[in-house]
C-alpha cells in the first residue's frame, strides 16, 4: 500500500473545495459549504499537504496520519479513506513523512566507508538531519553558497509506525510502518571541516523524500542506486549493509524514543561524488520506487 502526501494544484481547483476544508469550517458562522459557492483556494493552500492512499493513478485522500490506522499487510480503517479521489494528474506529490526527527546511519556499507578513506563502525554511526530539509520529488536541492563539494548519498528510508524505545532486533520491524526513498544530501567539505555533521548534513533541501511510502515493501535484498543526469554514480544491494535495519533501530531506540513517522536513514552504499547546479539527481530503489530532484544554485536573496 502506497501512502503519499500531495498538495492542490491552484488552477486547477479554483472553486472546488477540498473536502479537508470541511473541518476548517468547524466552529467558523458557516455551516455548510456550496461546491458553487464563489469559493476560491487561497494562496496558501496551494502548497499546504495532506494524507493521502495512492492507488493506480488514483489518490483517495486520508482523514488523519496513517500511522496508526494502516497496517503493514495493507489492511486499514475505512472509516479514514475519503471515496472521492483525485488522479495524480491534479495533484502534486509532495514528501509522504512528516518526522519528528530524522535518524541516520553513516558508513553503513563498507565500500563506502573504504572510499572516504573510514573504517566501518564497531556499532551503528547516528546522526541527525532536521525535518526542515526534507523536500519531495520533483523539488530543487540548494546548493549552498558556502559549499564548494555538495554530494549526492542515496539511500533507503524507514518510516517508524508505532513508537518505540529500548526495542529488540527481534522485535524491531514490528514497529516500522514502511519504506521510502531518500538522498542524504551532504555538503563534503563543511562534514571534514566541521567535524560534526549537522551543518554538512542539514542545509535546507538537503533531504529530498519520496516519492511515497510502501507499507508492503520487503527491503530486503533490494538493489539501490543513485543516477546524475541519468548516469548511474552508486549501485549496491541492500545485503551489503553492514548494520541491518532491525539492528539499526534497536540500536537507536537505545538512546531516544523513536515517534510515528520519524525517518531513518539506513546509509548510502559506495560512489557517492559532486553534483552541480544543473544536475539532476534520481534515487531509485529496486521495487519500491525513485525520486529525482534538480540541484540549484542558492541566490542572494534566497
Ligand atoms: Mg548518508
Amino acid at each position: 500500500m502506497r501512502i503519499v502526501r500531495y498538495s492542490h494544484l491552484a488552477e486547477d481547483r479554483k472553486g472546488e473545495l477540498p473536502f479537508h476544508h470541511q473541518d476548517d469550517l468547524e466552529g467558523s458562522d458557516r455551516t455548510s459549504f456550496d461546491l458553487n459557492d464563489d469559493w476560491r483556494l487561497e494562496e496558501d493552500d496551494a502548497g499546504r499537504s495532506y494524507w493521502g492512499l495512492l492507488v493506480d493513478e488514483l489518490v483517495y485522500p486520508l482523514t488523519e496520519a496513517p500511522y496508526l490506522s494502516v497496517d503493514r499487510t495493507g489492511a486499514y480503517r475505512p472509516e479514514i479513506i475519503q471515496m472521492r479521489p483525485y488522479s495524480l494528474r491534479e495533484v502534486r506529490l509532495t514528501a509522504p513523512v512528516t518526522p519528528s526527527k530524522i535518524a541516520c546511519v553513516g558508513r553503513n556499507y563498507a565500500e563506502h566507508a573504504a572510499e572516504l578513506g573510514n573504517a566501518v563502525p564497531g556499532e551503528p554511526l547516528i546522526f541527525l538531519k532536521p525535518p526542515t530539509a526534507i523536500i519531495g520529488p520533483g523539488e530543487a536541492v540548494v546548493y549552498p553558497a558556502i559549499s564548494q563539494r555538495v554530494d549526492h548519498e542515496g539511500e533507503l528510508g524507514v518510516v517508524i509506525g508505532r513508537r518505540c524505545r529500548n526495542v529488540t532486533e527481534a522485535d524491531a520491524l514490528q514497529y516500522v510502518f514502511g519504506y521510502t526513498v531518500a538522498n542524504d544530501v551532504t555538503a563534503r567539505d563543511l562534514q571534514q571541516k566541521d567535524g560534526q555533521w549537522s551543518r554538512a548534513k542539514g542545509f535546507d533541501t538537503f533531504a529530498p523524500v519520496g516519492p511515497w511510502v510502501d507499507t508492503s515493501f520487503d527491503p530486503t535484498n533490494r538493489t539501490v542506486r543513485c543516477l546524475v543526469n541519468g548516469e548511474v554514480r552508486q549501485q549496491s544491494t541492500t545485503t551489503l549493509m553492514v548494520y541491518a535495519i532491525p539492528r539499526i533501530i534497536a540500536h537507536v531506540s537505545r538512546f531516544m524514543t523513536l515517534e510515528p513517522g520519524d525517518l531513518i536513514l539506513t546509509g548510502t552504499p559506495s560512489g557517492v561524488g559532486p553534483v552541480q547546479p544543473g544536475d539532476v539527481m534520481t534515487v531509485e530503489v529496486e521495487g519500491l520506487g525513485s525520486i529525482s530532484n534538480p540541484v540549484v544554485a542558492e541566490t542572494e536573496n534566497a
